[in-house]
């Protein structure tokens, strides 16, 4: 429930939750770094400040955050609900295609899906990732684990029917689920998603726009991601970049949310930044299939909307927003030769202000500020690989944060004022019974594709 402004002044009020005592890093427009408590009232972050203890009602519930920092929770901008992680690596890109990723996504059911999207939203609230955009299978499945999960999940169902028998969803069951879903749950959005230029028909792209008009939701879709892709569009739309051709059909703009962006000319680069288009940034994608790097400097000088996605667990294979910042901060200064390319504070607005923004969300979360959502996460500092470690006037903590540490040193993952991790544990999944699950669903989902064999066979004699 939202909190009215009486709620929200009322000084007196006790607080439903304090994260006290850790070096808050509020990533607002002033990139303050401060010693001292977060407190929540009603879903909201209601005061930021040292002691916010002493002399007031207690707080319902209290989080001890000494030796921790205190973060805005991490966004992913793109990101897919599936589970085929480390089974299908190592293969030339169109093996892996044509020859596994298409079967395995044609054989896709609801059951597999809830198992992934289980294991994912797992993975996400371990890491510190508080809200994402996926784009998949059987949206109903993964709408209905962010309902239980307690993330804020904006679920994009991966339309293909380009050609006919395409593994994905259609235009129509995309409409359906956003009439089921838009507008049906505080943390659940339920936007269009077609999958890209080279497997959704022209015509789907148009009338895809139509209706997320009419229902007044945003386009997530992957765009200029790989040279091949640039050669088949200018050849089916008579020489346009992929960039101008989807410009063409569904009208670039604030809420449409592009992952990749790699290919893109001078031109394109322009019409990105004029239209407000949100671009998701995905360097362990782009390295590990071999796409090449963004002109993520060039974008954000010109002051595109950019943030951060780890794409799925195929092509990265972590759902980790440390692990993403480090790879956005090497391969930019791996392209350019520039050890200052993309500084560290930098790269943590990328991971949570920048991609809210791309999300179309900055006004309510992605920064620690009074007003916004309680999306809240503790990072363990002390530990050894965070060491030596300078807190005052800020020190180097955002530099550990964004340099060595990981998902795994997060310790609360707090959503709206509700605790999703704490000191560590899930309490709104159960870790135990999604592993078995997802060994389950995986085996049969595999087995279903007729691919089973080759993932338990490849390293049997050798
Ligand atoms: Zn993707």
């Amino acid at each position: 429930m939202d909190a009215t402004t009486d709620e929200l002044d009322d000084p007196q009020a006790p607080f439903d939750l304090v994260v006290r005592g850790g070096t808050v890093v509020t990533v607002d427009a002033q990139d303050r770094i401060l010693d001292g408590d977060v407190a929540v009232r009603s879903g909201h972050i209601v005061e930021i400040g040292p002691d916010l203890v002493t002399g007031r009602a207690p707080a319902a519930r209290t989080i001890d955050a000494s030796g921790c920092a205190v973060l805005p929770g991490f966004v992913n901008a793109h990101m897919h609900e599936c589970m085929e992680r480390g089974v299908f690596e190592d293969l030339p890109f169109f093996t892996w295609l044509e020859d596994f990723a298409l079967p395995k996504d044609r054989a896709y059911e609801p059951r597999h899906q809830r198992a992934a999207a289980l294991v994912c939203q797992a993975e996400m609230i371990r890491n510190g990732t508080t809200s994402f955009i996926d784009i998949f299978r059987f949206p109903h499945e993964a709408a209905d684990v962010t309902a239980q999960s307690g993330l804020r999940g904006t679920i994009s169902p991966q339309v293909i029917d380009d050609p006919e028998e395409g593994a994905g969803e259609t235009l129509a069951t995309n409409e359906r689920f956003v009439e089921d879903w838009n507008g049906r749950h505080e943390r659940v959005r339920a936007w269009f998603g077609p999958h890209s230029l080279y497997t959704v028909r022209p015509e789907t792209l148009r009338r895809m726009r139509v209706l997320a008009d009419r229902h007044g939701v945003g386009i997530h879709t992957h765009l200029a991601e790989s040279r091949g892709e640039t050669a088949l569009v200018a050849e089916r739309a008579g020489g346009l970049s992929p960039t101008r051709w989807l410009d063409e059909l569904i009208g670039l703009g604030p809420d449409v949310v592009a992952a990749h962006c790699v290919e893109l000319s001078d031109d394109d680069l322009e019409l990105v930044v004029t239209s407000g288009l949100g671009v998701a940034h995905c360097a362990t994608s782009n390295m590990k299939l071999g796409n090449g790097a963004a002109r993520v400097r060039e974008l954000l000088a010109a002051g595109a909307t950019l943030g951060l996605g780890t794409d799925s667990v195929m092509t990265n294979n972590n759902l980790d927003p440390f692990e993403e910042m480090r790879q956005a901060g090497l391969l930019a200064k791996f392209v350019s030769g520039d050890a200052t390319a993309l500084e560290s504070a930098t790269l943590l607005r990328l991971a949570t202000m920048g991609s809210a923004a791309v999300l179309g969300v900055a006004d309510r979360v992605g920064s620690l500020e009074v007003g916004k959502l309680a999306d809240i996460v503790v990072v363990d500092l002390a530990q050894p690989h965070a060491w030596p470690l300078f807190t005052e006037g800020g020190g180097n903590v955002v530099e550990q944060i964004v340099w060595s540490m990981t998902g795994r040193d997060v310790v609360h993952t707090v959503v709206g004022g509700e605790v999703l991790l704490d000191r560590g544990q899930l309490t709104t999944l159960d870790l135990v019974e999604i592993g078995d699950l997802v060994d389950r669903e995986a085996t049969h989902l595999l087995r279903s594709a007729g691919v089973l064999d080759f993932v338990l066979d490849r390293h049997r004699n050798g």
